[in-house]
């Protein structure tokens, strides 16, 4: 009965609803982005979630950041998380990992995923995550935000571009990322329907194409992408 209502769509059905359940995703960074993707792969059956961050639940995190309460403040994130997660739905197996993003742990991590999130907040981050969805070909749903405006695409290693064949140089960003959080639930939502489409196979991933969003003009842009030949975290890999 939980699954009933996605159950019934077209072309998804029972069979992807098992896909789902023997998939194992893991979030990289359960902020205003992974708080979104976390929730609605864990409503939708996901069998394995796990969920890592290094951070604490600060008060300036809650208007966007809807697993938690004021109650967590101060609590690790990962694992107020976990807890807020498991309560969703039970029927998921949720595993907190309260981590930096050490080389040896993240791999160890990646390995046997069948999907890997981005809820980061910098470049760096995400660059190690990606270097190692590509060495073990993981596929990786690379999202950002700040203000009013977002983006999100699927990277699928051997396949579609890298998140450094994408963003080879540094990004700039501000210190604290300004934000408002109705557009975390824009783009976390969309990961969240990119990671459950790579799963079961249903529709069109974003692969090859950066979704760029701005809720603020409310204008929406596709960018097309390719695969940089030199790119030193994918050129080895070939086309699959
Ligand atoms: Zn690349």
């Amino acid at each position: 009965m939980r699954y009933d209502r996605q159950i019934r769509i077209p072309d998804f059905g029972k069979e992807a609803q098992a896909k789902l359940r023997r998939a194992k995703a893991v979030v990289f960074g359960v902020g205003g982005l992974g708080c979104v993707s976390s929730t609605y792969l864990a409503a939708a059956g996901v069998g394995k979630l796990v969920l890592v961050d290094s951070g604490y639940v600060e008060l300036s995190n809650l208007n966007r950041q809807l697993l938690y309460t004021l109650g967590d403040l101060g609590k690790p994130k990962a694992l107020a998380a976990e807890k807020r997660v498991a309560e969703i739905n039970p029927e998921v197996a949720v595993e907190g990992v309260q981590t930096e993003l050490v080389p040896d742990e993240v791999d160890r991590l990646v390995k046997n995923a069948s999907v890997v999130v981005d809820g980061l907040d910098t470049y760096e981050a995400r660059h190690v995550v990606n270097k190692f969805c590509v060495s073990n070909r993981v596929a990786f749903i690379h999202g950002a935000v700040e203000g009013f405006r977002g983006q999100v695409t699927s990277i699928v290693p051997g396949e579609t571009p890298c998140l450094r064949c994408m963003f080879p140089e540094k990004v700039p960003r501000p210190e604290v990322i300004p934000i408002i959080g109705a557009t975390c639930a824009v783009i976390g939502g969309l990961q969240a329907l990119e990671a459950i489409k790579l799963v079961t196979g249903f529709g069109q991933p974003l692969l090859g194409k950066l979704l760029l969003i701005d809720c603020g003009l409310m204008e929406f842009e596709e960018v097309e992408l390719a695969r940089r030949p030199n790119c030193p975290v994918c050129s080895g890999l070939r086309t699959i």
